[in-house]
């Protein structure tokens, strides 16, 4: 059994995992303080009011564009993934509200094969237009390497940085294609639990500020990576489409969309679990994290859940302690991990002895050290790696 002592007794928090540690009460900074923020992770909660707001802003641009429809060639674009949830709101545009979006994918270069057998099933069946952008995978690919091989934070997950900085790129490349279009609403299917960066719309002001990244300035960038992000030309026109996630304000259960999607056969039967569709970089980022922190990004999303419905505790305690090793050692998605890695030209032994380096720097090492053990010590076989005293 994990040893209960080093876990937050209200939730699944280790003491010293990223940025959190235990009080003599052994509750954690999340349990202690409901407001209890960090980089990685806060809670956020949005008002009814303004709940009400967002949703009647969205049926006023339902409305506007059912009134357009026909008069242009698109009435809006689509953020298409090919997961259950761009499928399903695809399917809620075209079936329920009679719209013609345009699905735009960009592709990262690293889409699994069910996304795109996802695509392919539904496009038969859902008679819309998409756009595929795959020239801009190098670009994918040197944003994922240029990160595996320079996080160096004490304080923040890869995995947190390389799902911001990869879904800002992806955001870019729709909206450019927006721009281009003269198309002014561009639609993603975040989940009402997608709400860390953005509730319902994404601000221009961040769209303009924030997506493209200073990393750009270094060289191991150049114009042909930077050409997918907004031009000042293109900031200046004034021209930028709203980026909405309707899915924050309309009715959305899980439940539902596995079964909408499976039952019309746009998505075969189990692959619809997001497991199978999120993608392998974050499996690797997943693999890096655990073996660089001790723990991992999910790990505060799991816990969260814990705090609403504390029965749930014991369910997320084991299925840590029987996923925790498995990560660690690579063996959980290993196939996945490996051909990422070798994408990015690196091998597991080069990457854990990366990892190892960037560990011997870190003022928490001790700490970190001992959670990995209390999980890796589980597995019979494996020698636990030793800790100073
Ligand atoms: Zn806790």
């Amino acid at each position: 059994m994990i040893e209960q002592r080093n876990i937050c007794r209200k939730c699944i928090l280790p003491d010293g995992f990223l940025g959190v540690n235990l009080n003599s009460e052994g509750m954690c900074d999340f349990c202690s303080d409901p407001d209890h923020k960090n980089i990685n992770w806060s809670r956020r909660e949005i008002s009814n009011e303004r709940r009400q707001e967002a949703l009647a802003n969205w049926n006023s641009v339902v409305e506007e564009m059912q009134q357009n429809h026909g008069k242009v060639p698109y009435d809006c674009i689509l953020g298409y993934s090919g997961g259950k949830d761009s499928t399903a709101l695809l399917d809620h545009l075209v079936n329920d509200l009679g719209l013609n979006p345009l699905a735009v994918t960009s592709d990262t270069g690293f889409m699994t094969t069910i996304a795109k057998d996802n695509m392919k099933d539904t496009l038969a069946q859902i008679n819309v237009d998409q756009v595929l952008i795959e020239e801009c995978i190098p670009t994918f690919t040197k944003i994922y390497k240029y990160h595996f091989f320079n996080h160096n934070s004490n304080e923040i997950f890869l995995a947190r940085y390389i799902c911001d900085f990869c879904s800002d790129l992806i955001h870019s490349i729709v909206v450019k294609e927006a721009i281009r279009r003269e198309i002014p609403n561009v639609l993603f299917g975040y989940s009402p639990d997608q709400i860390f960066r953005y509730f319902y719309e994404m601000p221009q002001e961040e769209v303009i500020k924030e997506w493209k990244p200073e990393i750009l300035e270094s060289p191991f960038f150049d114009d042909s990576d930077s050409r997918w992000y907004l031009t000042d030309e293109e900031i200046e026109n004034g021209n930028l489409p709203r980026v909405l996630l309707p899915y924050h304000v309309i009715p959305y259960r899980e439940q539902d969309i596995i079964e909408l999607v499976e039952s019309k056969n746009y998505i075969k039967k189990g692959h619809a679990d997001p497991l199978l569709t999120n993608c392998n970089v974050v499996h690797a980022a997943t693999f890096y994290d655990f073996n660089r922190y001790g723990g991992i990004l999910y790990a505060y999303q799991y816990a969260e859940l814990v705090r609403q419905n504390p029965e749930s505790r014991r369910k997320w305690l084991r299925t840590l302690k029987m996923s925790a090793p498995l990560i660690l050692e690579n063996t959980f998605k290993q196939r996945e991990v490996n051909d990422f890695l070798e994408q990015i030209g690196v091998s597991q032994e080069e990457m854990l002895e990366h990892i190892k380096e960037q560990l011997e720097k870190d003022p928490k090492r001790r700490q970190i050290e001992t959670n990995i053990n209390m999980f890796r010590k589980k597995r019979r076989n494996k020698k636990p790696i030793a800790v100073p005293q």
